[in-house]
């Protein structure tokens, strides 16, 4: 089974709760098993208004396939009272499929490897907490592209 990098970011109501509970969400999914599970960051909004949000990455090994698994990912931000009001608006809860294994996936409805995951200390930061060693499909070590997100705000608020 492909083992698969799931982002988690919200930063409306109880944010840290909502980030919890979508962690056991993801635990419960049909055919799924949690691998890891970062411990819960702070980070500035990035092209946006809004209080700070609380961000996670999990490992999950999953026999769900890549669209099958963006639809339940949906299913939860949706449970948890996800609107898109406009682009960028703060949100309750963001479930983005960041690698599912070593695919490179482009369809309407599903990039992987997720097009901006390298350009957000939020995503690195965690995802190299779990992971210091992965590769990213068609843009290498995501070590190296820390350097290139030094300046924006995060910090760790909980250690797994
Ligand atoms: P963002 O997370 O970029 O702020 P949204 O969560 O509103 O934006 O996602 C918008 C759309 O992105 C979804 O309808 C989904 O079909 C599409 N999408 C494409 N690739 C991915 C991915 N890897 N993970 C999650 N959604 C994706
Ligand atoms: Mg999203």
């Amino acid at each position: 089974m492909p083992a698969v990098y799931i982002g988690i970011g919200a930063n409306l109501g109880a944010a840290q709760d909502s980030v919890q509970q979508a962690i056991a969400r993801l635990c419960a999914l049909p055919q799924t098993q949690m691998q890891a599970s970062s411990g819960l960051y702070s980070s500035a909004p990035i092209d946006a208004g809004g209080d700070d949000y609380i961000n996670a990455v999990v490992c999950l090994e999953t026999a769900l396939g890549a669209e099958d698994l963006l639809r339940h990912l949906q299913a939860i931000e949706l449970a948890f009272g996800r609107e898109r009001p406009y682009r960028n608006a703060p949100r309750t809860l963001d479930l983005d499929l960041l690698l599912y294994g070593d695919e490179q996936i482009a369809t309407t409805a599903l990039t992987v490897p997720h097009p901006r995951m390298t350009e957000r200390a939020f995503v690195l930061l965690p995802l190299l907490q779990i992971a210091p060693d992965i590769h990213i499909p068609g843009r290498g070590a995501a070590q190296a592209w820390m350097a290139s997100v030094a300046a924006q705000r995060i910090q760790i608020i909980s250690i797994n």
